[in-house]
């Protein structure tokens, strides 16, 4: 009897199993997974941690995607933070397979693109959020009312990461369901029409309008004044003198596969149309400010480094056994003992201490030392963040005009 109970559990497993539909939504660590395998598969991905999210565990991942070959101080730098609220998971599974084409090669239409066009993607502002499937952040704040004052570590991580990129434009994306007063895809800017940035996101805005619409999505221009919140994104950082775009995707049912992949296309698109303009006049093509090398020291794997050193393979092997050899016989020279070694030894640990350089010293040296280092492959790996959050306070939800 026993026996039969279990066989009948077992084929109600199968069943549910063979029932159960694919997962729609990608998880932060089948994200973290994804990522790690196209920067380890392709010298065009790079991926660094800016910092953990309020909950303490997750990784905020920041994807550069660029040719290493070109330097991204003379591109055009196109940000684009995904899924600043965490039940917004669209922008996140467009980007995902952007980055993914990319890799693999399978977007021929894009790499060109990146001789002159740098993209870096925040996949997930809030994977604190997007775990829980809450709109807020992992202290109750919503995060896109929060630019500007910096009370959350998410939205100071991703400014910190700003201001060394220094982008040419930012696209804040989001999607929508059901509370849309347009009850259509938005592509907003701030009414700053006196300002040069603010003109700049207008004119962006007009020519992705006419991009997406030849490719068959009807989006609507919005646009917000003044007296409107000011701490969300791309308010802020138009504020910043840095054009910036919020684009909504919206749906009026509840999400499934099909509607998911026509908001992945039209994101997608997005792209495609932003890194295509480059040559518009409103673009800053470069900028001496950017300092993205503090967040990618290096290239991110053997081939790239031979791309951008333009030597051969077997060069980088020659110096480097030339250098072992080197070293060895420095070393054994001075571990030779000398004649009067009893009497030298007994103030070795007063002449080490002496000589030893402070821990603080050693760490500027560090990106040197490792770019020699060809075969390192440890580079394509995401970096632990360094820098610490420099203030904390309360949770802090600010009411605005409307979801965003
Ligand atoms: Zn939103």
């Amino acid at each position: 009897m026993r026996f039969a109970w279990t066989i009948w559990f077992l084929l109600l497993a199968a069943l549910s199993a063979q029932a159960a539909p694919p997962a729609l939504v990608t998880t932060y660590a089948q994200m973290t997974a994804r990522l790690q395998a196209d920067a380890a598969r392709s010298p065009l991905v790079r991926v660094v941690s800016l910092g953990k999210s309020a909950g303490g565990t997750r990784n905020l991942w920041l994807v550069r995607l660029a040719d290493p070959a070109a330097d991204p101080a003379k591109t055009t730098r196109l940000l684009v933070l995904c899924r600043q609220h965490g039940d917004e998971p669209a922008s996140t599974e467009a980007m995902l397979r952007l980055i993914h084409s990319l890799a693999s090669g399978s977007d021929p239409a894009l790499s060109p693109e990146l001789a002159h066009v740098t993209l870096y993607i925040v996949p997930m502002v809030n994977p604190d959020g997007a775990g829980a499937g809450t709109r807020v952040n992992g202290r109750g704040a919503d995060l896109n009312r929060d630019w500007g004052l910096f009370t959350q570590p998410e939205t100071r991580a991703v400014a910190n990461a700003a201001k060394l990129i220094h982008p040419s434009l930012i696209v804040d994306a989001h999607n929508w369901d059901g509370d849309d007063e347009y009850n259509a895809d938005c592509i907003e800017i701030p009414r700053d029409m006196e300002t040069k940035p603010g003109q700049a996101a207008h004119q962006m805005q007009q020519q992705t309008l006419r991009d997406l619409a030849a490719c068959g999505y009807a989006v609507h221009p919005t646009a917000w004044g003044s007296d409107s919140n000011p701490h969300l994104a791309h308010r802020w950082f138009t504020h910043q003198n840095i054009p910036s775009l919020l684009v909504e995707t919206h749906s009026g049912s509840p999400l499934d596969r099909a509607d998911f992949e026509r908001r992945e296309g039209m994101y997608t698109a997005l792209v495609h149309s932003l890194a295509r303009h480059y040559p518009a006049p409103w673009m800053e093509k470069a900028s001496p400010k950017t300092q993205e090398a503090a967040l990618f020291p290096l290239p991110s794997s053997p081939e790239a480094v031979r791309r951008v050193t333009a030597l051969p393979k077997h060069s980088f092997s020659w110096l480097w056994a030339f250098g072992l050899y080197g070293l060895a016989l420095w070393g054994l020279t001075l571990r030779r003992p000398a004649s009067n070694a009893p009497e030298r030894v007994g103030r070795m640990p007063r002449q080490r201490g002496r000589y030893s350089y402070p821990q603080k010293r050693l760490k500027p040296e560090r990106p040197a030392r490792q770019k020699s280092c060809s075969a390192s492959s440890a580079a394509a790996a995401p970096r632990p963040e360094r820098r610490q959050a420099r203030r904390s306070s309360s949770p802090r939800l600010l009411s605005g005009q409307r979801p965003l």
